[in-house]
């Protein structure tokens, strides 16, 4: 029997190298959507002596090592920022390979199944558009609508095609049940954002989060189901403490050493926590829905019942 290792290593190695091009071109998106302009065209130039980049200079992450972060014609620094979004993509997709095809059941024949490669295409792009939404909320504190509703569409329009692509208890046998329980997951993810903006806007009389925060759990909740975009918001509050402390603590320094502060100091986007919850939920998620998700869920559910006057219910 012919061994699979060169098989699995060969599709690890792809994709990791699909996934630093993908990163390559995130990049572009990065700089390019904020301002409404094309991805495609014109190709990549540097920004300051305006020159096209060429092909030999576009290999990902090996042509930022070669030119050391300057460009050819004028010597002007590169960002390490690039390099390494492709780096982080390349690895994302290296996990995708690992979560989706290599440990997953295969065929009958040992052979490889759509199921699974769908799986992984699926975890990718919704990976590669949280990436995107990371950097340019970094960036400008907000998340565009082309990046949050085009995922909408596609994790809806993905689990309508493929119903068991969203692991348990997402996953659904009929066209119907995927393409339901996506919409349940966009709302249930958009709606609670909403809610708790709403309240916090209310009580600091201020806007707290951003209307990019709630479209994009409503495409966290599209491509992954309710239970896991509502864990997503509150992990992302633990995801998003470190930086709000150090943020704090440069506010105070600032503050008592008497410096100018901008509305910069004061805000943190929330868009890159969620992204990174969400993530980290994706990798883990077999384990914390067995682990202690389910059961949580469960007594959530009984509670409800039992805050409604309904007891003994059947489960
Ligand atoms: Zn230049």
């Amino acid at each position: 029997m012919l061994s699979v290792w060169p098989v699995l290593a060969s599709l690890a190695i792809g994709f990791f190298l699909i996934g630093t091009v993908v990163g390559s071109f995130l990049n572009v998106c990065i700089y390019r959507i904020p301002w409404e302009k094309s991805v495609v065209w014109p190709g990549s130039h540097c920004p300051r002596c305006w020159s096209a980049i060429e092909p030999r200079d576009n290999i990902p992450i090996l042509s930022w090592l070669a030119l050391r972060g300057e460009c050819r014609r004028c010597g002007s620094s590169i960002s390490i920022r690039y390099p390494l979004v492709e780096a982080l993509v390349g690895l994302l997709y290296l996990g995708v390979f690992l979560l989706d095809v290599a440990t997953t059941p295969r065929g009958p024949w040992g052979q490889f199944t759509t199921t699974q490669f769908a799986a992984a295409i699926y975890h990718a792009i919704f990976l590669s558009l949280l990436v995107a939404a990371t950097f340019i909320d970094f960036d400008l504190m907000m998340i565009p609508d082309q990046i949050t509703v085009t995922g909408m569409v596609i994790g809806l329009a993905m689990g309508t095609a493929w119903p068991g692509i969203r692991p348990a208890p997402a996953s659904a046998t009929t066209h119907l049940g995927g393409f339901l329980t996506g919409l349940g997951g966009l709302i249930v993810g958009a709606g609670l954002t909403q809610s708790i903006r709403a309240a916090a806007g209310f009580v600091f009389r201020r806007e707290a989060m951003g209307l990019g925060d709630v479209t994009l759990l409503g495409m966290i909740g599209a491509f992954m189901g309710w239970q896991a975009a509502v864990l997503t918001f509150f992990l992302a509050a633990f995801v998003g403490l470190v930086p709000a402390a150090w943020k704090l603590l440069n506010y105070l320094r600032k503050w008592i050493g008497g410096g100018q502060l901008s509305s910069s100091d004061r805000e943190i986007p929330y868009g890159p926590y969620l992204s990174m919850a969400a993530a980290i939920l994706l990798f883990s998620w077999p384990y914390v829905w067995k682990g202690w998700a389910e059961g949580l869920f469960r007594t959530l559910r009984v509670l409800f019942w039992w805050v409604l006057g309904v007891e003994n219910i059947r489960e």
